[in-house]
């Protein structure tokens, strides 16, 4: 497959691109910009957080980049082939509001 996807988080080339609401849809998320995400980065955004957080406090790019456990992850992931899968796990205040 064509890496032809570029995810706006780790920059790298992906083959399958999602899309990432910076406001959730249950929170009126259609209205509002969207990232273009690789799935190891959605996942790990909505392992990190809650809608709720993300809704409040990760609203854009900038702010989610500026997120420690974003930044760690980011320097993690950079050495990682884009298309391949990785395991993630959600963190316990994540899992605890769902
Ligand atoms: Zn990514
Ligand atoms: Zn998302």
């Amino acid at each position: 497959m064509a890496q032809n996807h570029i995810c706006e988080l780790c920059n790298r080339n992906v083959s399958s691109i999602t899309k990432h609401h910076l406001i959730p849809l249950e929170k009126g998320g259609e209205k509002f910009k969207t990232l273009s995400l690789c799935s190891t980065c959605h996942r790990q955004i909505h392992a990190l957080f809650t809608n709720r957080e993300l809704a409040t406090h990760y609203r854009s790019l900038e702010s989610l980049k500026k997120d420690i456990k974003i930044v760690k992850f980011l320097k993690f992931i950079q050495n990682i082939p884009g298309d391949s899968y990785l395991d993630i796990k959600k963190s316990r205040h994540v899992r605890k509001s769902c």
